[in-house]
């Protein structure tokens, strides 16, 4: 087996996905995984309910090499505060669909405190950018929203792992129309390097782990070309020191993706023992 952790997969306890955990866990066995968590999305405060129910089913279902984490999506500052404010039922939308926009670049914040997290044992966070914060919807905006995005990640003290850096649900467009793919998914190059070096810097200095989220890898809407460029990435932000750990991000189905992460990770030089595991939080049992 080339790889035998997975730090990223969703359970039926998230909004948006419908595996069962013990179906997770007896196909990870069967894929040769042994150590994984299963992470559910928190994009709103309200949400520690869904964390509950998942918390819930983790219990149920332990093993040694399970752990329970969580997936918490960055918000614009101003728009979180303001959702806080207006909450209640319609909170759960609020934080995407406000009848006001926000200005951009005013900072970000993440949907649940540090003594949440432990009021559920949650073991480790990964901290994923999943939309624009109001930033106008040129190449450069975008690529500026995101690299601030990832930044605040890498240096919030409640993040462990950084989710699929640069994997986004955005729209864009230029004088030739509106794209709705990503705005480097043609050029990867048109991120500046800078923004990679400084965000490697920041994990550096903060402790954190980058994903290599397994859909740069499979995931059906990146062509090869895209996927051997994004490898070569993670193995760049390897060499300058940020540990790399893997993730399938799996929702529906757990995939065994062992041959194409092999011939993916050896491409760029990476050896089965190069990926990292996160630090996890204790608690007393
Ligand atoms: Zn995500
Ligand atoms: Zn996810």
């Amino acid at each position: 087996m080339y790889y035998t952790s997975d730090w990223h997969i969703h359970c039926e306890g998230s909004y948006d996905a419908s595996l069962t955990v013990p179906h997770i866990l007896q196909k990870a066995e069967e894929y040769g995984i042994t150590e994984l968590g299963i992470t559910d999305h928190v994009n709103a405060p309200s949400w520690i309910t869904y964390l509950k129910k998942s918390r819930e089913l983790f219990d149920a279902n332990r093993r040694p090499g399970f752990h329970f984490g969580v997936e918490l999506t960055t918000q614009s500052k101003p728009l979180f505060d303001y959702a806080v404010k207006n909450g209640g039922a319609e909170e759960l939308w609020l934080l995407r669909r406000v009848p006001n926009r926000f200005d951009p670049y005013q900072g970000y914040e993440l949907p649940l405190t540090e003594e949440e997290l432990r009021s559920l044992k949650v073991e480790y966070v990964i901290g994923g950018v999943h939309w624009p914060c109001f930033a106008p919807y040129t190449r450069e905006d975008i690529i500026k929203d995101y690299s601030l995005q990832n930044l605040y990640l890498a240096c919030d003290p409640r993040v462990d792992i950084v989710a699929h850096p640069w994997d986004f649900d955005c729209a864009w467009q230029n004088e030739n129309g509106i794209f709705d793919t990503l705005p480097w998914y043609d050029n990867f190059e048109a991120i500046p390097h800078s923004v990679h070096e400084e965000f490697a810097a920041a994990m550096k200095e903060n402790g954190k782990c980058m994903e290599w989220n397994l859909c740069f890898i499979v995931g059906r809407q990146y062509p090869e070309a895209f996927k051997r460029r994004y490898a070569e990435y993670v193995r760049e932000m390897f060499e300058l020191g940020v540990p790399i750990t893997l993730g399938s991000d799996a929702h529906d189905e757990y995939p065994n993706c062992q041959d194409a992460v092999q011939e993916m990770a050896c491409r760029v030089g990476f050896e089965p023992q190069d990926f990292a595991r996160p630090s996890f939080r204790a608690y007393e049992e």
